[in-house]
Formats: structure tokens, sequence, C-alpha cells
């Protein structure tokens, strides 16, 4: 299944766990794995707290560790080598235990996708395996 995404900012953090939900309780999978994974090499997949501090936290964080611009290769062709850079460092993708038809996270845990070169139309893609 694939979840249809539009950013509205160069970086930001999109909550998509509801969508994800959906997608699990729609599947005929009672136990197994959900693998949230994205398409794109500046985008990334994510999970942790959504409070809007944090959020904003996570997001100057990445703009501390890898500036934009500042004179990467990558920006000799394509100039948004920062945010291949930041999708790099979180990954693209996550995984999460299906028990009973439902996601296994915690209290403060939620699914973000993290648009690092916005803003796009983006996809992601929803993959529930195990059995019934
Ligand atoms: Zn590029």
């Amino acid at each position: 299944m694939l979840l249809d995404i539009h950013t509205g900012s160069r970086v930001e953090l999109v909550d998509i766990t509801t969508q994800v939900e959906e997608h699990v309780r729609d599947s005929t999978i009672r136990n197994g794995l959900c693998v949230i994974s994205t398409r794109h090499s500046t985008t990334s997949i994510v999970i942790n707290e959504n409070e809007s501090g944090l959020c904003s936290d996570i997001l100057n964080m990445l703009e501390r560790l890898i500036p934009p611009s500042a004179g990467y290769d990558h920006d000799r062709m394509d100039n948004n080598a920062d945010a291949h850079l930041k999708a790099v460092l979180l990954g693209s993708s996550e995984t999460v235990p299906v028990i009973d038809g439902k996601l296994v996270l915690g209290t403060w845990q939620q699914i973000f996708f993290a648009e690092l070169d916005g803003p796009r139309h983006r996809n992601v893609d929803v993959t529930v395996l195990g059995k019934d």
C-alpha cells in the first residue's frame, strides 16, 4: 500500500501513524511485522514523540549537524547534498511489530515521514507481513 504525502516546507516532520494504523487494520494480518519505507533519497522514516518542541529540536539538530551548502561535492550537480546526508543519518525505513492486528508502539511513539528537500509530492510504502 502506498501513502501519498504532500509536504509544505523544505524540511518537515509529518506524523503518518494514523494512516499506517489504518492500513494494518485493513490488512488481514493479525501478527507479524509492518515495514514503513520511503522511495526517496532525500526523505526518511523516523519513530519518536510527536511533541512540537521536540519536533523543532530534531529539525534544528539536523541543521546544526548538516548545514546546507557547506561545500558538498553533490551540490556541484544537484543543490541538495544536505538533504541526502540528513536522509543517510535518519534512515529510509522502520519496522514495527504487529500483535493482534495492532502496531506495537509505546505511548509516546509516533511514526514520522521526514521531508528533507521539500515541498514535494512523496510516496511511502507500508507493507504488512505475517499470519492472519
Ligand atoms: Zn541530489
